[in-house]
């Protein structure tokens, strides 16, 4: 749970309130927006009781991905509690399209993304990666895949009052020549990491670790939102 101006809000899809670009959470008037990448880092940890006391209206970027959130998780350290977790278990399908966008969820024997994405630019096109969760895959294949996105796009961003704290410190850019970050991308299929990253905090919004798999195809925020609903 969120707490923010003495307001509580409860980490679950009922209190979604925005999904453009990152997830917003809201409650009586309060909200905070960016909660995606600390809920990924999170569930990726299997931690899953948890009170975020926020000032100011947005989850800190930091750098751009769970790697810096999980080294501040480490060193807090964690309790393990008493009552046992309560899985939700995926029993059918479900499914969801918009154009060209889908996701479905469908039974499986653990926890599995199975993620692609397709951009229409030289760095990244058509990546596609899948995996069976178990308590190091988020540290080792998920969690410093950063943020990305296109230069091109960024003044319309900006002139939305987007990205403002966007910057190569923070986020992987592609220029039309390649990455613009010094260092270049951490692997070549960087850019769908990210999107297990982002799927996986929003997937925490459904309240309980889930037994089954998500299979997506150009993923956004807004998809994942509604299939939680359904
Ligand atoms: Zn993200």
């Amino acid at each position: 749970r969120f707490e923010i101006g003495g307001v509580v809000i409860p980490a679950l899809a009922e209190h979604v309130v925005d999904t453009q670009l990152a997830t917003t959470l809201g409650r009586e008037g309060f909200s905070v927006r960016t909660v995606e990448h600390l809920l990924a880092t999170l569930h990726g940890a299997g931690i899953d009781n948890v009170d975020v006391s926020v000032q100011g209206d947005e989850i800190p970027i930091l750098d751009g991905c769970g790697a810096e959130w999980l080294e501040h998780l480490d060193r807090v350290g964690f309790v393990e509690q008493e009552r046992p977790v309560r899985e939700f278990v995926i029993e059918r399908i479900i499914e969801v399209r918009d154009g060209d966008r889908w996701a479905r969820i469908e039974p499986a024997p653990g926890f599995e993304l199975d993620i692609t994405i397709d951009f229409d630019h030289p760095s990244v096109g058509k990546q596609h990666l899948a995996f069976q969760f178990d308590p190091n895959t988020f540290s080792s294949e998920i969690a410093w895949a950063r943020t990305f996105g296109f230069e091109r796009l960024v003044p319309a961003m900006q002139r939305l009052g987007l990205v403002r704290g966007g910057s190569l410190e923070n986020a992987l850019v592609f220029g039309s020549e390649g990455p613009l970050n010094e260092g270049g991308v951490r692997s070549a299929d960087e850019p769908v990491r990210h999107k297990m990253l982002d799927a996986l905090g929003d997937l925490a919004l459904l309240g309980h670790p889930i037994c089954g798999r998500l299979i997506a195809e150009r993923p956004g925020h807004g998809i994942v939102f509604h299939l939680l609903k359904k």
